[in-house]
């Protein structure tokens, strides 16, 4: 058995670490150039690479192939080996994964449910790993121990070839458009792609859905569906049902302690998966208020002058801007803006003219958010510079209102990354918060 690895970052690495492991014959294949400290993990396991491009003869010679997420299916060397078998490095992972898999996939609010689900079944005293699209490769995961449970993160182009893939309890949380260029512009080759986490599961898996998102229950009738289903619904109102019983377990968002209605539906999917992997009711119920959330969603980062401020910087499309923009009741100055990825702001528009004072744009460029929000009659202003949108917001709110980062955009044109977005906010506010 000889298998190739196309891509040596983080899945790439960790799918050669596990090939090498199992004693396959492994060689990884990079188009670019490959990070030190995966080259060393390389090196230390004298695993052999290329990089700064791909010679087809050592990848045609492989009997398999395995893509790292971040490669498409147009890419020139996935044409040129079209006739290969070629998987995800979440199918590969799986097939040496003894203990249950439990995958959440959806538009926004994966990380955060994975890490719910994870404090609960830590909660619970189980042996679990988290993995995925969080940062951490699900291979990797599996060379370091046997874990009885996997919580997997899985963003849309880790189901694009799962082959035998199949989680033994799978949660997709919403489908709204994001990362089209990749799919044509197609929201329906988006939607499957999501959809494709059904394709393995069995009569004995579980697949909790939310029968309030739109597109979910547009695509959702054209999937297989042999798992039992487990329906998420807002009439469930916070009270927790497993297969139609009622349960004594409150999941209010006064109980979970993290903001926004979304981050109750988060929750409620999470507590079911749990339940679900057999953590008692009793344990979900103590452990659910201990979570904290995670940095950059919707993260409450101080009051200077009486005003609260949140950095929500990880929001980098239009849906998750909305579901920040309906936590709060009080007036909002909105730091937004960065690099829009052909974004469609008119589901923003009504949101934006309810609860929103002023609009402070914070880009490059800036233009197509002015031109969208100018008919709203809002006050509007720019800027190119953090500091400066923050003394502008603080400028305009009133003591008890709100000033809210969350850009519904990607963050490369004036920052890192959208963490160095939301630091370099956190670290100001805290400035001023010591200044007032
Ligand atoms: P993901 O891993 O899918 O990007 P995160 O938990 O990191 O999800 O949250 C990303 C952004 O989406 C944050 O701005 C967060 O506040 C928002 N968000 C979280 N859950 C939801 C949800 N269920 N619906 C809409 N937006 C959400």
């Amino acid at each position: 058995m000889r298998l190739v690895v196309l891509g040596g970052g983080e899945s790439g690495t960790g799918a050669a670490l596990l090939a090498k492991q199992q004693g396959i014959d492994v060689f990884v294949s990079d188009a670019g150039i490959i990070q030190t400290g995966y080259k060393q993990l390389l090196y230390t396991h004298q695993i052999p690479f290329e990089e700064g491009g791909h010679t087809i003869e050592k990848i045609a010679s492989a009997d398999e192939v395995i893509k790292s997420p971040g490669i498409p299916h147009e890419a020139t060397i996935i044409r040129k080996l079209h006739s290969m078998p070629i998987i995800d490095e979440i199918a590969f992972a799986a097939r040496y994964a003894k203990g249950k898999i439990i995958a959440v996939t959806g538009s926004n609010g994966k990380s955060t449910t994975v890490h719910l689900i994870y404090h609960l079944l830590h909660a619970a005293g189980l042996h679990v790993a988290l993995a995925g699209n969080i940062g951490y490769s699900f291979a990797k995961c599996i060379t370091q121990s046997a874990y009885d449970h996997y919580v997997l993160e899985l963003s849309s182009f880790q189901l694009e070839a799962i082959q035998d893939f199949k989680p033994d309890i799978a949660c997709l949380l919403n489908i709204t458009p994001d990362h089209l260029d990749r799919y044509h512009g197609s929201v329906e080759a988006y939607a499957q792609t999501k959809l494709n986490i059904l394709r393995n599961m069995t009569p004995l898996d579980h697949f909790i859905y939310h029968t309030s998102d739109p597109l979910t229950t547009q695509y959702l009738p054209k999937a297989q569906l042999l798992p039992q289903l487990h329906p998420i619904s807002p009439l469930s109102n916070g009270r927790f049902y497993l297969n139609g019983q009622r349960y004594a377990l409150s999941i209010s968002q006064q109980q979970i302690g993290l903001l926004g209605r979304h981050n109750q539906y988060n929750a409620m999917t999470a507590v079911t998966a749990a339940a679900l992997a057999g953590v008692p009711t009793s344990i979900i119920a103590t452990a659910l208020p201990k979570f904290r959330g995670l940095p950059h969603r919707l993260e409450w980062c101080g009051a200077p002058q009486g005003i609260n401020c949140y950095n929500d910087s990880k929001s980098t499309n239009v849906a998750s801007t909305i579901a920040a923009l309906v936590s709060f009741s009080q007036p909002i100055i909105w730091i937004a803006g960065g690099i829009d990825k052909g974004n469609n702001y008119c589901p923003l528009l009504p949101i934006v003219q309810k609860r929103v004072k002023a609009i402070i744009c914070l880009g490059k460029e800036n233009s197509a958010m002015i031109k969208a929000f100018h008919p709203l009659g809002l006050p509007i202003q720019e800027t190119h510079n953090l500091s400066s949108a923050i003394d502008k917001a603080l400028s305009i709110a009133l003591p008890r209102e709100v000033i809210l980062l969350s850009p519904a955009c990607a963050s490369f044109d004036l920052f890192k990354n959208f963490e160095d977005r939301g630091n370099q906010f956190k670290e100001l506010i805290v400035k001023m918060c010591m200044k007032h």
